[in-house]
C-alpha cells in the first residue's frame, strides 16, 4: 500500500530553519521516500532545492547551507498522481517575484483533470504531472488581493484530500482539506512555529505540539503572528489506515497516541478471533504494537519470530511489483530456533493485494513453523482509494475478488482473522463518523464516480490485455 507524502512547514526567524526542516523531513520519512525536497525564502525570492532518494541522500551541508532565510517548507514524495520523477518532485514553487509561491501537498484531488484543463485553457502552463501543481495554479488564478482569500477560493474549488505547506515571501501557511482526510499539526519553537504532517517530527526538532490543524482551516503565520480562518466542514473524513498502519506510533492524531490503538487493534484481534496457539508475533515494524495487545489479550506469550533489516524501506515504496516481491526477502528474516514447530499467531496490518502475506507465511513454514495463524488488524479492503493512498485498482484488491476462507488457502495460512471495523473502531476510542472507512465500505465521503468510471475503463483495459497476452501464449 502506498502513501502520500509527509509535509513540513516552519516560521523562526533566526534560526537554521533549513537544517530544522532537514531533521524533520528525516523523522517523516515513513510517509514517502521517492524524493525529498526542501523550499526556503529570504523575504526576497524563493529557493528550493529537490532530488530522487531518502533525505539523508538528497540534502548534505552544501544543498542545506545554499537555503537560507527565515521561513521553510519540506516534503517527502511517494507518488500517487504524477509519475515518480525528478519534476514532480515537491515543493513546487510557481508565480513570479511577489506573486510566487511554493508549496508541499498530502493527499490527492479528485477533480485534478477537470481543474487542470480549465487552468491550462486559460494559459496556465504546467511542468509537472502532479495535482499538487494544479492546487499551485488554481490559487494563482485567483483575482483576489491576499493570499488568505485566494487559498479559500481554491479551497471552494477543490475536492478531494488535502494537507498543505505554502510558503509566499512574507509568511507560512498550513492549509488542511474541509474533509481532513490527512493529518496536521502545529506547534512552537524557540518563539517560531512549525507544521507537520506527524507530531513526531515536532519532537525530533524540539517543537511543542500545541494543536491539530482542523478540516478546513488555513493558519497563516508571519512576523504580525498567527491567525486562523476556517471554511465550512459538512463530513470529516479523517484515513483511518493513519490509525494502522500510515503514521508513526509515536504521533498523536487527534488526541490520540497511536502506539496504544495498535496494541487495542491487538487485543480486538484476540476477542473476535480466539485460536489455540504456542506464541504470537507482529509482523515488524508496523504490527508490533498489535501484537503486543493480542498476547496480552490472549495470555499467549509473545515471540520475535522475524527479524527486519531496517535499512530496507518498506515493501510498497517500490513501484514496481518485481521488487515489490523481492522486498519481503529481503526485509526479513526468520528465527528458526524460536519457531520450529510452533503454532504461531501472526498479528499484521492489512492485506491489500495478497502479495505480501503468502511470503512471509512461506517464510515462516520454511523457518519450521507448524501451524500459521493470521490476524489481521484492518477489515476486508474491498474498494480503492481516491484519497492519496495507491492501494490499487479493485480488480487488484484479494478481498474485492476473494472469500476470507479462499484468501486464507491462497496466502497458505491455517487460518485467517480480520478485525470488524466495530472492532477497530472500539480500538482507535474516537467517534467513527469522523472517518474515511471508504476501502472497507464503499461508502466515500464524496462523489468519486467519475474517477470510478475511469478506473473501470482501466480494469477492462488491463483485462483485455491479459486475455490477448494469454491468447499469443
Ligand atoms: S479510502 Fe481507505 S485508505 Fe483511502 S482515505 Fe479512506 S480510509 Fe484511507
Amino acid at each position: 500500500m502506498h502513501e502520500s507524502c509527509g509535509v513540513f512547514g516552519i516560521y523562526a526567524p533566526g534560526e537554521d530553519v533549513a537544517r530544522l526542516t532537514f531533521f524533520a523531513l528525516f523523522a517523516l520519512q515513513h510517509r514517502g521516500q521517492e524524493s525529498a525536497g526542501i523550499a526556503t525564502t529570504d523575504g526576497r525570492k524563493i529557493q528550493v532545492y529537490a532530488n530522487m532518494g531518502l533525505v539523508s541522500q538528497v540534502f548534505n551541508e552544501e544543498t542545506l547551507s545554499q537555503l537560507t532565510g527565515d521561513i521553510a517548507i519540506g516534503h517527502n514524495r511517494y507518488s500517487t498522481r504524477g509519475s515518480s520523477r525528478l519534476t514532480n518532485a515537491q515543493p513546487i514553487v510557481v508565480g513570479k517575484d511577489s506573486n510566487s509561491l511554493a508549496i508541499a501537498h498530502n493527499g490527492n484531488i479528485v477533480n485534478a483533470e477537470h481543474l487542470y484543463k480549465e487552468l491550462a485553457d486559460h494559459g496556465y502552463t504546467f511542468c509537472t504531472s502532479t495535482d499538487t501543481e494544479v492546487i499551485a495554479n488554481l490559487i494563482l488564478s485567483s483575482h483576489e488581493e491576499n493570499w488568505v482569500d485566494r487559498i479559500r477560493y481554491a479551497m471552494r474549488r477543490l475536492q478531494g484530500a488535502y494537507s498543505l505547506t505554502l510558503l509566499t515571501n512574507h509568511s507560512l501557511f498550513g492549509v488542511r482539506g474541509p474533509l481532513g482526510v490527512r493529518p496536521l499539526c502545529m506547534g512552537t519553537i524557540d518563539g517560531g512555529w512549525v507544521i507537520a504532517s506527524e507530531s513526531c517530527a515536532l519532537d525530533h526538532i524540539g517543537a511543542n505540539f500545541v494543536r491539530e490543524i482542523e478540516p478546513g482551516e488555513i493558519v497563516v503565520i508571519n512576523e504580525k503572528g498567527i491567525e486562523s480562518y476556517r471554511e465550512e466542514v459538512s463530513r470529516r473524513a479523517l484515513c483511518i489506515f493513519e490509525y494502522i498502519y500510515f503514521a508513526r506510533p509515536d504521533s498523536v492524531i487527534n488526541g490520540r497516541l497511536l502506539y496504544p490503538a495498535r496494541q487495542a487493534m491487538g487485543e480486538g484481534l484476540a476477542r473476535e478471533h480466539p485460536v489455540d496457539a504456542d506464541l504470537v508475533m507482529g509482523v515488524p515494524d508496523s504490527a508490533t504494537a498489535a501484537g503486543i495487545g493480542y498476547a496480552r489479550y490472549s495470555g499467549i506469550s509473545l515471540a520475535e519470530g522475524l527479524l527486519k533489516n531496517r535499512y530496507v524501506g518498506r515493501t510498497f515504496i517500490e513501484p514496481d511489483q518485481r521488487i515489490r516481491d523481492l522486498g519481503v526477502k529481503l526485509k526479513f528474516n526468520p528465527l528458526p530456533q524460536m519457531l520450529e514447530g510452533k503454532r504461531l499467531v501472526v498479528v499484521d496490518d492489512s492485506i491489500v493485494r495478497g502479495t505480501t502475506t503468502p511470503q512471509v507465511v512461506r517464510l515462516l513454514r520454511r523457518a519450521g513453523v507448524k501451524e500459521v495463524h493470521m490476524r489481521i488488524c484492518a477489515p476486508p479492503i474491498r474498494y480503492p482509494c481516491f484519497f492519496g493512498v495507491d492501494m490499487a485498482t479493485r480488480w487488484e484488491l484479494i478481498a474485492a475478488q476473494k472469500t476470507i476462507p479462499e484468501i486464507r488457502d491462497f496466502i497458505g495460512a491455517d487460518s485467517l482473522g480480520y478485525l470488524s471495523i466495530d472492532g477497530l473502531i472500539k480500538a482507535v476510542a474516537l467517534p467513527k463518523d469522523i472517518f474515511c472507512l471508504a476501502c472497507f465500505t464503499g461508502d466515500y465521503p464524496i462523489p468519486v464516480q467519475l474517477e470510478m468510471d475511469k478506473l473501470a475503463l482501466e480494469t477492462i483495459a488491463i483485462e483485455q490485455q491479459r486475455s490477448s497476452d494469454l491468447k499469443e501464449l
